[in-house]
């Protein structure tokens, strides 16, 4: 096969200019560079002809990349528009002519930053004038958005009057401080980091307590890195006060964590309050379940045995506290208390016991009869909490088994 062999730059430019790629062929002479060629591709990214393109390159406003084949950032400047590239150079000889090469890169920045700007500038074209600057100013002062910003030591340098409302301040109070100088976040360091995430370009939003005139708030902010030169120097920062939202979603959570008839915790609030009040704690669990309640329902009905679960709860709850108390299932209650001897257990459920009997439900006396199974240990996690409770149930059941109205308890077993 011929090989075939570049004869004039006539042949070369033929072959760059139709280049997708975004190249400049410069022509050096001396200390003198100027642009020779310019590929399609790099007409397109610019979205301007060869000709302009070539004479502002020329023009000496223009900086071109060195040749010592490093890649670096260089600004393109066509028609006044400003574009940031990450330019990669290498030099080729040909025919006795030194030519620099430019490979123009645009990064993932630049493309967001092109596309934010092509969005202002054609809002900046909507008629009404609204520009760059009453934009800002809306944002600035408002009455809801808390606006700061910081440079790259995460110090602020500006904040709102909403900012300084909502904390009860001057601004020389805030200026130059760091949110560890005004110790207002209840977790300094989580704080710290994520904002040290965003310096390193990533935008966060974070959902969290903040300390305001004294009180626990809660504030969702957003933070953005602050660019100059495509550097980051600093951050940019909106809150908005969430406390309100914040109140619904715990009253929503401790609704269902609740159980409607009894009012007392239900089962899945178990999890979350073992790890937070039990977890590594010498326990008992005692599971107390209503003798034969079916036949109390099918002899005096559904609201009759409502009742009658409202009055066990608190037979349970007057003994143990309210905080201790879950109701487990239909008519199942569990306890979880800090370690007592059995003899005290014991002694409890005779409380329970004496007070149920002769209980008067909807007018009617009854005795209500209860069984209940025991088991005590100090469970370090989830898994083994859950095994002390599959426990007092297996003892429970032994309870039943035994003829009902007792309960039996002793050590913790894992399995069976
Ligand atoms: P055992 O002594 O073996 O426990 O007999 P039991 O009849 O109590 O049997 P079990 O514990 O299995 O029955 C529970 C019953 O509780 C069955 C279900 O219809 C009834 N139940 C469950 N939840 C409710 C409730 O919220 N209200 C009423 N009234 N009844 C309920
Ligand atoms: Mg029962």
């Amino acid at each position: 096969m011929e090989k075939r062999r570049l004869t004039d730059e006539a042949e070369l430019r033929r072959i760059y200019e139709a280049s997708p790629l975004a190249l400049v062929f410069f022509k050096v002479k001396g200390k003198e560079k100027s642009p020779w060629l310019i590929s399609q591709g790099f007409c397109d990214l610019l979205g301007h002809d060869r000709e302009s393109i070539a004479s502002e390159l020329a023009s000496g406003q223009n900086e071109v990349p060195c040749e010592d084949g490093k890649p670096r950032s260089v600004h393109v400047t066509i028609k006044g528009k400003k574009r940031q590239f990450l330019a990669q150079s290498q030099v080729l000889e040909f025919n006795g002519q030194d030519y620099l090469i430019v490979d123009y890169v645009e990064g993932e920045t630049n493309e967001a930053n092109r596309q934010t700007e092509a969005l202002v500038d054609r809002l900046e074209t909507i008629p009404g004038q609204i520009y760059k600057g009453n934009l800002w100013d809306a944002v600035f002062r408002s009455k809801d958005i808390g606006v700061f910003w910081k440079d790259a030591k995460r110090r602020f340098l500006g904040v709102n009057q909403r900012f300084l409302d909502y904390y009860g301040l001057q601004l020389d109070d805030v200026l130059g401080k760091t949110d560890e100088d005004m110790a207002w976040n209840e977790q300094n360091e989580a704080f710290r980091k994520a904002e040290e995430e965003v310096l390193r370009g990533q935008p966060a939003r974070s959902w969290g307590a903040t300390i305001a005139k004294g009180r626990s708030q809660t504030i969702v902010t957003y933070r953005a890195p602050l660019y100059s030169e495509e550097q980051i120097v600093g951050l940019a920062g909106f809150f908005i006060d969430v406390s309100e939202q914040q109140d619904k979603i715990d009253e929503l959570e401790k609704e269902a964590l609740q159980d409607s008839l009894t009012s007392l915790r239900n089962r899945w609030a178990l999890d979350h309050d073992f790890i937070d009040r039990f977890a590594g704690k010498k326990i008992v669990a005692m599971i107390i379940d209503i003798d034969l309640f079916k036949l109390i329902n099918d002899n005096y009905g559904h609201r009759f045995g409502d009742e009658t679960l409202k009055t066990v709860s608190q037979a349970i709850r007057d003994v143990y506290g309210d905080e201790h108390c879950y109701r487990y299932g239909g008519d199942e209650f569990l306890v979880i208390c800090d370690y007592v001897p059995e003899s005290e257990l014991r002694r409890r459920d005779q409380v329970i016991r004496q007070d149920l009997l002769q209980s008067n439900i909807l007018g009617t006396v009854v005795d209500i009869h209860i069984s209940g199974g025991y088991t005590w240990g100090r469970p370090e996690n989830l898994q083994a909490f859950w095994s002390l409770v599959n426990t007092a149930d297996k003892f429970l059941y032994r309870s039943k088994e035994n003829g009902r109205n007792q309960i039996t308890g002793g050590p913790f077993f894992d399995k069976k």
